[in-house]
């Protein structure tokens, strides 16, 4: 696989400040397939300054060039989908269609849709005798995991970019080839020097120097809860904005008069793509009593079709805290119907699809996120039963319910404290808010509530 072994700052490739490297691995086959430089405070701070420095002339160029760019930006993504594709098979393991359709498709589809709102957007509105100004935050450090390499990347840039923002990007380790194809997109499509800067690194020493830098105003963050809580909290020491997706344990709740057969099945695809590797998956099947038997029959049915299909987890670590959980799962007294802690191969990080069923709403396995393809069927005994189970963890970032009539679920979403549901197996979105109640997160992103995060406003009284 093609690397840089420099960072792109200023416009151009730099060589970093210190001499570690990070070795990208292929997790399907774990062998070694490029290094790059592991980032430091230096590279951080260069990359701030470059960030700084183009700050003001981009803040000032019009909306309708910044679109412009972000079209072009847009269209070499396209012209070099495949590349990516491979990039992101290569160091996340993904099944090379989901990379093309998922991984490369959903990011091409979201920044088309900052082209489009950077050139409509109201930048200015009038209150009163008032006239509001919607400026930009500054310069915005971007920290992202690995899970939807380029998705994570393209949700903060792209809105950012739109805003008048500049950007300093700190990668997760495990997926850094995307990220650079993505840094020469972004050359390609002619942003100007400074206003997009990728420094990558390992989070502890690059992410948490670009977290902690004063000169940065705003850090948009998405990743686990632990280290968004702490990020979290060095931005409220700096009074700093903060933008926060975390982790979730969504609830896929399926209400007696739906189609029992499509919810499960729907459901099962839900959590098994991208080897349950998703912030959204509804991890929590919620099934009544009386349907309760059939449902972890078709579950299981359903599972035992990913066992060739799905890829491996990202790397060693994950495999053993994902197999961790199916074991603790399993000494907690549920009851496995699919899948179970062995690894089905003998190379690459590769979780068999599994599924539990007897799930108690208290156990580990319920309440915490996995971050693999594990799914915990739980029983409920009426509506209020459900919502309970539903809204009982620390979580609150998406969700799914299914019913008779759209009316029906609709009534019950209402109720979830959750960032968003969907109806009766309803498509993603990209111009819908995405970000969790509760522990979730703080902040959205997509469309134009995607867009005011990087936003603050400025009022002229007349
Ligand atoms: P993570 O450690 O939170 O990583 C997310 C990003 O933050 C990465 O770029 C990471 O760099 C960086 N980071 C780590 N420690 C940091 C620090 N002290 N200061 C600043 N930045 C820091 O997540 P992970 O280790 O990759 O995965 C662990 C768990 O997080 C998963 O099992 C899953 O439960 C959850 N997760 C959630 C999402 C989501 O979309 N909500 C995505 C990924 C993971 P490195 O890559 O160098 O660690
Ligand atoms: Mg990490």
């Amino acid at each position: 696989m093609k690397a840089h072994d420099g960072m792109y700052i200023d416009g151009e490739w730099r060589p970093a400040a210190g001499t570690d490297a990070i070795a990208v691995v292929n997790p399907a086959d774990e062998q070694v397939i490029a290094h790059v430089p592991a980032g430091t405070a230096d590279d951080v701070d260069a990359a701030v300054r470059a960030a700084r420095g183009a700050l003001p002339a981009w803040a000032a160029t019009p909306p309708a060039e910044r679109a412009a760019r972000i079209t072009a930006l847009r269209d070499v993504l396209v012209a070099r989908k495949d590349e990516i594709a491979e990039t992101v098979t290569s160091e996340l393991g993904s099944p090379l269609k989901l990379s093309q359709a998922v991984h490369v498709g959903a990011p091409i589809a979201v920044a088309g849709s900052y082209a489009e709102l950077a050139a409509s957007y109201a930048f200015e509105e009038k209150v009163g005798n008032s006239t509001v100004h919607l400026e930009p935050v500054g310069v915005v450090g971007a920290i992202t995991p690995w899970n939807y390499p380029l998705h994570q990347i393209v949700a903060k840039v792209a809105p950012a970019l739109a805003a008048g923002c500049t950007v300093v990007l700190k990668p997760a380790e495990d997926t850094p080839l995307t990220a650079q194809l993505f840094a020469e997109a972004v050359h390609e499509a002619g942003v100007p020097a400074g206003v997009f800067n990728l420094v990558t690194g390992l989070g502890p020493v690059a992410g948490q120097a670009l977290a902690g830098h004063e000169g940065v105003d705003l850090v948009s963050f998405t990743g686990s809860t632990a280290v968004g809580r702490q990020i979290g909290a060095t931005a409220g020491a700096a009074v700093k904005r903060v933008a926060l997706e975390l982790g979730g344990k969504s609830a896929n709740v399926i209400l007696p008069s739906a189609d029992l057969a499509k919810a499960v099945n729907v459901g099962v695809a839900n959590v098994m793509s991208n080897s349950g590797q998703t912030c959204s998956a509804w991890t929590r099947m919620l099934v009544h009593d009386s349907q309760y038997d059939e449902a972890v029959a078709l579950a299981a049915e359903a599972a035992a079709k990913y066992g060739e299909r799905i890829g491996p987890v990202v790397n060693a670590k994950q495999q053993q805290r994902v197999r961790s959980y199916i074991e603790k799962g399993v000494a907690e007294g549920a009851r496995l119907v699919a899948g179970g802690p062995e690894a089905p191969r003998d190379q690459g990080y590769f979780v068999s699809p599994t599924v539990f069923a007897d799930v108690t709403p208290e156990m580990t396995i319920a309440q915490e996120e996995i971050f693999g393809p594990v799914l915990s069927i739980l029983r409920y005994e009426d509506e209020s039963d459900a919502l309970r189970i539903a809204n009982g963890t620390v979580y609150g970032l998406a969700g799914a319910v299914w019913a008779g009539e759209a009316t029906e679920a609709v009534a019950f979403a209402r109720r979830l404290d959750t960032g968003q549901v969907d109806i009766n197996g309803g498509r993603f979105n990209p111009l819908a808010p995405f970000g969790g109640y509760k522990q979730s997160g703080v902040g959205r992103e997509l469309g134009s509530h995607g867009l005011s995060e990087y936003l603050q406003t400025k009022s002229l009284q007349f």
